[in-house]
């Protein structure tokens, strides 16, 4: 390419996505002269999802600004808490993340979740559609331009996954309110009501029932419940309202 050189330097919470050279302080880059700074960044490996404010010589720039010879750069990472204007805060998860899912939805937090490969243009039609914030670790897929939203999942690991984005958007958490399999709300259900659903020997010894309003499953305080209880007060510990 023969256009302007700019210099262009990222935030270090961008490195995993930064080539390797440009890490660590400002690099000369030749664009050309017409593609938009955002095209610019996105083009070196960096999801715009993951991109907070740009500084072209020092001053705050648009993503449409086309780089013009001489500027300086500064690509910033998103703030936290993240803002997502435009729809109430809900999320859409890729098939690979069924274990962050269900403990979004064990804290109440409304998580859509593809439990089958739909493939990109699928889901990113469904977070367009539903307003929904997709959370993958695909950086292609968070290219898509039809996303409402989205954010990448930095960590395999669910624990650090949950920490991470209860972090990053701080949603407002309701523990024991949604449905762990289906994301449906739960309403609090007399025992006689469910009775029929329910083996005896969970009928004898469990008094606290709730019941999915959208697939009926009932749930009661019994087995797995210290394990996600544990997970709750992990989860409310942090991020949970201050009184
Ligand atoms: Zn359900």
């Amino acid at each position: 390419m023969n256009g302007p050189e700019i210099h262009i330097e990222f935030a270090p919470e961008l490195d995993l996505f930064v080539p390797q050279a440009r890490r660590r302080g400002p690099t000369a880059l030749v664009t050309d002269g017409v593609s938009s700074l955002g095209h610019v960044v996105e083009s070196l490996g960096v999801p715009l999802t993951e991109v907070g404010e740009l500084l072209v010589n020092g001053h705050p720039a648009a993503r449409s600004h086309v780089p013009a010879a001489g500027e300086s750069v500064r690509v910033r990472t998103v703030t936290r808490p993240q803002r997502i204007e435009g729809a109430p805060l809900r999320f859409l998860l890729d098939v690979h993340l069924g274990t962050l899912a269900r403990r979004l939805r064990l804290l109440g937090v409304d998580t859509a979740y593809e439990s089958t490969d739909i493939g990109d243009a699928a889901l990113a039609g469904r977070s367009a559609a539903e307003r929904r914030v997709m959370l993958s670790r695909d950086r292609g897929l968070l290219r898509r331009r039809e996303l409402f939203a989205g954010g990448y999942v930095y960590s395999d690991k669910p624990d650090d996954q949950l920490h991470d984005v209860l972090g990053r958007f701080a949603p407002e958490l309701r523990p024991w309110t949604r449905c762990t399999a289906c994301n449906g709300e739960l309403k609090e259900t007399p025992k006689d009501d469910v009775a029929d659903l329910l083996e005896h020997g969970t009928q004898r010894t469990y008094d606290v029932f709730a019941q999915c309003t959208a697939c009926g499953r009932v749930y009661w305080r019994g087995a797995h419940h210290d394990r996600l209880e544990r997970i709750v007060e992990a989860a409310m510990g942090c991020h949970g309202d201050p009184g």
